[in-house]
């Protein structure tokens, strides 16, 4: 690890590793496999689809699993300037050394993410340019149904669930590797497997079946790396259903992810206790495409409450369909505020709503919405989408207003609304549909800003049109859109899907380049008998049923939701595949009454934690190294107290931040410790057990109770100050290295070295080594 390289780029702590509950790399033999999650480590760290990688693969016998997530542009440049190739986080492997690269797919503007990871990696770009040596590149996702963008860049796309059947690919792939298999006949096996797509297959007109997992449930609860820097969602997720019963006809994920899969309740307890009591998580998403359809979600969430509120443990729902929202569902989730309000009403009309077959009742909105207000809320929000088929020609941008304007003055409640585009997804019903081009996006949009520019209860924001309709350019395009992506990549394109770095000039200026109409040929309305750059992929749903659907729309009829015994014949369940649903109402958790009340009576003891913070924790920030220890009290079932009021905060005080690159031997903070008869050796071993790598809890004491009328002293009021040793590198003369230091601590604001201890390499004289001032070790608080 190059410490010096690192120390220079923005969050090192992305590219470190060593969090709690990531695996130690032991068979270095094993097939050994990276999953990638393109995009920086805290969108990747948030990703359900790479834990469920992560999990499966490391199950197998013989398989080793590590993660890397894309480089920031300045890592990325760093390492290409030092010679150095991205690596795993768990042994720091690069790239191009290991068996097989897996990324999953979860958004289009990832693709040219996809291509700094490779060539970062020290992977050739080109599937045709791999050698022997060379890793295999699966891709897999809701993202490449349409994988023809990315052809030549990997070796096979996987298409469906990977639980059990990608599993049999892997096992396969490993045994080929123990028995020496050439390349070309790991690419047949490959090949081979149904339900993988390859350039290869699709030109010879071979089919790709999507895997379906038809024992959608809990699997084993075991390694998940708990971020230790703040991920985008910092929190546990459940998946408490795959899937969705409505068949919005302009939604891919309810396509693709038929039939819908309820978890049964016990698993979904199962898992919250995993994530709360072994992970540490407080805050818990129960997530699926429409949660609100999950049968018995009210006694589920009233029952996880009366288990878990009083621990502070917070559960949330995703966007929720007013259909199945009821106000006893909006009392549960009052009782955790975390919970926003979000309702994705997507378009105002009544007859536009039946056409993309989402009726959303506007008068039971408006009374939720009521009712929100008198429980407390304030703010509800809200999505559209502009484009829809068959409302696109009409004003629908007023059509919007008028709706929001409506529920805001019957509510009283502010409202956010977020307005986005429709791009048309390959294998809906709407595949075939007119897409707006950026320009006719743009105008709409500036419309609706204009309108509610000085109305201050209504904040609107909306998606940048031009980056929808890149979307739509790979979303539906052929192999000339993995031109057009290659070319963007050359020209500097990263991390697309962030406003900070996308570069809309740069793109089109890709478009102009081009040898064809890139506007006319994405945004057309396909003919429903035209060969779809998808053709090669079966998803289950036959063609015929989303042409039969797309007229339906035309004439803005509703198709009722999937259920058990279907007469829709989409063409996906049969005699073993089935919608499931959870028939079970939830009674009881698990903790009884006595239990309970016996934690009324609360015994609280301050206790004082030494700890030190070296190796890869020293690219961790204060803010990382609080969270981190208020999680792994929770793991280790060490309750500890927290401040009152609405949004209670543990107490933890630490007597003197240490800053992001330096390590220290000798870190000091005391907690509250409630109910704690635990030795305190104990309580440091315990402690220990659940730190990441770094982290190190020293010694432990209970302090004396406070007296009653006597001077309260915090931490940082008793700290006299610290003792520190340089790691001294370059060169410089010995009477400049003191005037170096002072200067040091006077740039960072510190007065009043009582002694610094500096190493000095005897043999070089007076010629002294100096780093300053980045790194450092901090030996001790004096
Ligand atoms: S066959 Fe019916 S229940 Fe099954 S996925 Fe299709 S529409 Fe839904």
């Amino acid at each position: 690890m190059n410490r010096e390289l690192l120390l220079s780029v923005r969050k090192p702590g992305r590219y470190v590793g060593g969090e709690f509950g990531s695996v130690k790399v032991s068979g270095y033999n094993d097939y050994r496999v990276a999953v990638c999650f393109p995009d920086l480590y805290e969108i990747g760290m948030s990703n359900q689809a790479i834990k469920i990688l992560y999990r499966e693969f490391n199950a197998i016998e013989g398989v080793s699993c590590e993660r890397v997530f894309s480089p920031d542009t300045d890592f990325e440049k760093k390492l290409k300037e030092n010679g150095l190739f991205l690596y795993t986080l768990e042994s720091e492997t690069a790239l191009k050394e290991m068996d097989l690269l897996a990324i999953s797919i979860g958004y289009e503007l990832a693709a040219t993410n996809i291509l700094a990871v490779l060539e970062s990696g020290g992977i050739p770009l080109f599937n045709n340019e791999r050698k022997e040596e060379d890793p295999l590149v699966i891709a897999g996702g809701p993202s490449v149904t349409n994988p023809l963008p990315f052809g030549h860049f990997i070796d096979g796309v996987f298409i469906g669930e990977v639980e059990d059947s990608f599993d049999r690919t892997l096992k396969d792939l490993r045994d080929a590797k123990r028995s020496g298999k050439s390349r070309v006949e790991l690419l047949a096996i490959i090949d081979a497997d149904e339900n993988m797509w390859t350039y290869r297959k699709h030109k010879e007109g071979r089919i790709a079946k999507k895997a379906l997992w038809n024992n959608f449930g809990t699997r084993n609860l075991t390694n998940l790396p708990v971020s230790s820097i703040s991920a985008v969602q910092d929190n546990g997720i459940i998946e408490i259903m795959r899937g969705c019963p409505n068949s919005c006809r302009f939604c891919h994920a309810g396509f693709y992810y038929r039939p819908y899969r309820q978890k049964k309740i016990d698993e979904i307890v199962e898992e919250a206790d995993f994530l709360i009591n072994s992970c540490g998580y407080n805050e818990i998403t129960l997530s699926s495409l429409s949660s609100g359809d999950y049968s018995h979600l009210t006694s589920l969430i009233k029952a996880l409450n009366k288990e878990y509120g009083e621990r502070r443990i917070s559960f949330s729902l995703p966007a929720l369909r007013i259909n199945t929202f009821s106000l006893s569902l909006l009392e549960e989730l009052s009782h955790s505020r975390k919970s926003g309000l979000t309702f994705a009403v997507e378009t105002p009309e009544d007859s536009w709503q039946r056409s993309i077959n989402k009726e959303i009742d506007k008068e039971k909105t408006i009374e939720i919405l009521k009712e929100a207000k008198k429980l407390g809320w304030k703010v509800a929000k809200f999505y559209f989408m502009i484009g829809l088929p068959f409302s696109y020609k009409e004003k629908e941008e007023e059509s919007i207003a008028e709706y929001i304007d409506s529920i805001q003055k019957k509510s009283g409640l502010r409202i956010n609304v977020n307005v986005g585009t429709f791009i048309p997804k390959p294998h809906t019903p709407f595949q075939w549909a007119y897409q707006l081009t950026a320009e006719e996006s743009f105008r709409k949009m500036v419309w609706l800003k204009t309108y509610f520019k000085q109305n201050r209860n209504v904040k609107l924001s909306y998606h940048t049109p031009f980056v929808s309709y890149l979307e739509g350019v790979i979303s539906r395009g052929d192999e000339r859109a993995g031109e057009l992506i290659l070319s963007a990549y050359r020209r500097g394109a990263r991390l697309d899907a962030w406003t900070e770095y996308f570069n809309k000039d740069l793109w089109e200026e890709v478009f102009r380049e081009a040898d064809w109409d890139v506007e006319a040929e994405t945004c057309r309305e396909r003919d429903l008998n035209e060969k779809l750059p998808w053709s090669s992929i079966d998803i289950g749903v036959n063609n015929n049923f989303l042409k039969y659907e797309y007229r339906k729309a035309a004439g803005a009829r509703i198709t009722s939701r999937c259920k058990t015994v279907c007469n829709h014949n989409c063409g996906v369940c049969n005699d073993t595949v089935l919608p499931v649903d959870n028939t079970k109402e939830y009674i009881n958790i698990s903790i009884n009454e006595t239990e309970k009340d016996s934690k009324q009576e609360k015994n609280t003891d301050k206790y004082l934690f030494k700890y030190s913070k070296t190796g890869k924790a020293v690219y961790l920030s204060h803010i990382n190294v609080m969270n981190i220890f208020q999680g792994a009290f929770q793991r280790c079932g060490i309750d500890i107290e927290y401040s009152k009021g609405y949004n209670p905060k543990p107490k933890l005080e630490f007597a003197h931040p240490l800053s992001l690159g330096i390590e220290s031997e000798y870190e000091i903070f005391s907690a509250f410790l409630i109910d704690c008869s635990n030795d305190e050796k104990v309580i440091v071993k315990r402690l220990n057990e659940k730190l990441p790598e770094g982290i190190v809890v020293q010694t432990c004491k209970k302090l004396r109770p406070y007296i009653q009328g006597t001077k309260k002293h915090s931490l940082m009021s008793l700290y006299g100050g610290s003792q520190y040793a340089l790691t001294v590198s370059g060169t410089m003369t010995a009477d400049n290295l003191y005037q170096d230091i002072e200067n040091f601590f006077l740039e960072k604001g510190k007065e009043g070295i009582a002694e610094v201890k500096i190493n000095i390499d005897e043999k070089s004289g007076e010629e002294l080594i100096i780093d300053l001032p980045e790194t450092g070790t901090k030996l001790s608080n004096i």
